[in-house]
C-alpha cells in the first residue's frame, strides 16, 4: 500500500515512552525474570521494528510475535534477541524457523510428530526450539491435560532434533476485578508443573495484565504487550499500578475551512445539517486510514478545543465543526495532547464500543509512522 508521506496525516510514536514503560516494568519484576516485548501486528500498530528497538533500550531481552512473517521482519531488521512465535506455524516452514533461529509454539502432538519427521528429513544440525503451550482455560491452542504434556516431553526427549526451551499458558481474565477464573487457570498450570521432573529455560504465564496485577504468578519471563505501548490492559476496570505512558498520537491538518449558511448538508447521505452559520473544516483522514465511520459525532482537538466530527466520515476525509474561523494548515489532534487537552485511544475505543487494542491495530498502513 502507498504510504501517505505527502499528506499531513500521521501517527507519531514516542519511542521514549515505550522505553520507559518497559524499564518501569523491568524494575519491579521479581528477581530473575526476563521481559519479552510483544510486537505482533506491527507492534500493535506502532511499528514492530522501532518498538522492538525501544524495548531493548528499556531492558527487554526477547520478543514475541504472532506469525512467522513478523519474526522474519525483526530478523531482517537486524534483531538478534530470542523471538517466540506465539501461534502455530505450518511444519512446511520449518526450514525458515531454523534459518532465522526462531522459537515456535507446540500446541498438539500431531504437529510435533510431523515436525520431527520433517526435521529428520532435512538432516539439520541445529535443533528446533519449541515452547509447549498449555491451555488452562483460554480454549484457544495448547495441551489440556498433564498427561498430554508429559507425553509430549517424553517425545521431545526421545529425539535430538527438538530443543525444549519453554512452557507457557495464557490467562483470559487477568484484567478483571473478579479473580476466580484466573485462579482456576493458575491452579491448572501449577498442577502441570507439579507432575514435571524438569523445567525448560523459560516458564511463562504473564501477559501485561498478569504482570501488572498478579506479579508473583508462576514463571521467569513475562510477555509484555499492551502496557509497553502505555495502555491500561483492563480499559477502565482496574487502576494502573504505575503510570503508563501512551506512545501513540494521531495528528493531521486542516486542508479547507469554509463558512456554511444555515440548513446546508454535510457528507454522504446528508446526515448533518447546519443549524446556523457554521465554520466547517475538512481533515484529510478517513475510514481507509482506520478512522472509522462510527466515529461520526466524536470530537477532535483544534488549538486545544473540542470540535465535533459532523457528517459521515468518508474514505479519505472527514469534516469537523470549528468554533470560529480557523486557518488552513492548523494542526488537528485526533489522538494525543493539544494545549492541555487530551484525547486518548481509550476514548476512541469507548466511542467505537471496542478495546484500544483493536483501535491501534486498525490504523492502516497508509498512515506514516513518525518516531521521536
Ligand atoms: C498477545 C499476547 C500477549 C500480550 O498480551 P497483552 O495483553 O498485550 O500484554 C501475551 N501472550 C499471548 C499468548 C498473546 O497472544
Amino acid at each position: 500500500m502507498a504510504v501517505g508521506w505527502h499528506r499531513p496525516t500521521k501517527l507519531v510514536i514516542d519511542t521514549q515512552a515505550i522505553k520507559e514503560n518497559v524499564s518501569n516494568e523491568v524494575k519491579r519484576m521479581p528477581q530473575g525474570t526476563e521481559l519479552f516485548a510483544v510486537v505482533k501486528a506491527n507492534g500493535y500498530g506502532h511499528g514492530a521494528v522501532q518498538t522492538a528497538q525501544a524495548a531493548i533500550e528499556g531492558g527487554a531481552t526477547g520478543f514475541c510475535v504472532a506469525i512467522l512473517d513478523e519474526a522474519i521482519e525483526l530478523r531482517e531488521a537486524g534483531i538478534t534477541e530470542p523471538i517466540l512465535i506465539l501461534s502455530v506455524v505450518d511444519v512446511s516452514y520449518i526450514d525458515l524457523l531454523l534459518k532465522y533461529d526462531l522459537s515456535v509454539t507446540v500446541a498438539t502432538q500431531e504437529w510435533l510428530v510431523q515436525a520431527i519427521d520433517q526435521l529428520n528429513q532435512i538432516k539439520t544440525q541445529a535443533p528446533l526450539k519449541i515452547h509447549i503451550k498449555v491451555d488452562t482455560g483460554m480454549g484457544r491452542i495448547g495441551f489440556t491435560t498433564p498427561i498430554a504434556v508429559k507425553q509430549t516431553i517424553e517425545l521431545i526427549q526421545s529425539t535430538q532434533v527438538i530443543a525444549w526451551e519453554g512452557l507457557f499458558t495464557h490467562f483470559s481474565t487477568a484484567d478483571e476485578k473478579n479473580t476466580s477464573y484466573f485462579e482456576k487457570q493458575s491452579e491448572r498450570f501449577q498442577e502441570i508443573l507439579s507432575v514435571l521432573s524438569e523445567l525448560p529455560q523459560y516458564v511463562h504465564v504473564s501477559n501485561s495484565a498478569t504482570a501488572l496485577w498478579h506479579p508473583n504468578n508462576a514463571g521467569n519471563m513475562i510477555r509484555f504487550g499492551i502496557a509497553m505501548y502505555g495502555l491500561n490492559p483492563s480499559g477502565h476496570a482496574l487502576p494502573e499500578i504505575y503510570p503508563l505512558k501512551p506512545a501513540l498520537s494521531l495528528v493531521s491538518k486542516l486542508i479547507q475551512v469554509k463558512e456554511l449558511a444555515v440548513n446546508e448538508g454535510i457528507g454522504y447521505g446528508n446526515t448533518y445539517t447546519t443549524t446556523k452559520n457554521e465554520w466547517i473544516g475538512t481533515v484529510p483522514i478517513g475510514y481507509a486510514d482506520g478512522w472509522l465511520r462510527h466515529l461520526q459525532g466524536f470530537s477532535v482537538l483544534v488549538n486545544g478545543e473540542k470540535c465535533e466530527i459532523v457528517g459521515r466520515i468518508c474514505m479519505d476525509q472527514c469534516m469537523i465543526r470549528l468554533p470560529r474561523k480557523t486557518n488552513v494548515g492548523t494542526t488537528v489532534t485526533l489522538i494525543g495532547h493539544d494545549h492541555g487537552a487530551n484525547i486518548t485511544l481509550q476514548m476512541v475505543a469507548d466511542k467505537l464500543e471496542t478495546i484500544h487494542y483493536e483501535v491501534a491495530c486498525t490504523f492502516s498502513e497508509r498512515m506514516p509512522r513518525e518516531y521521536k
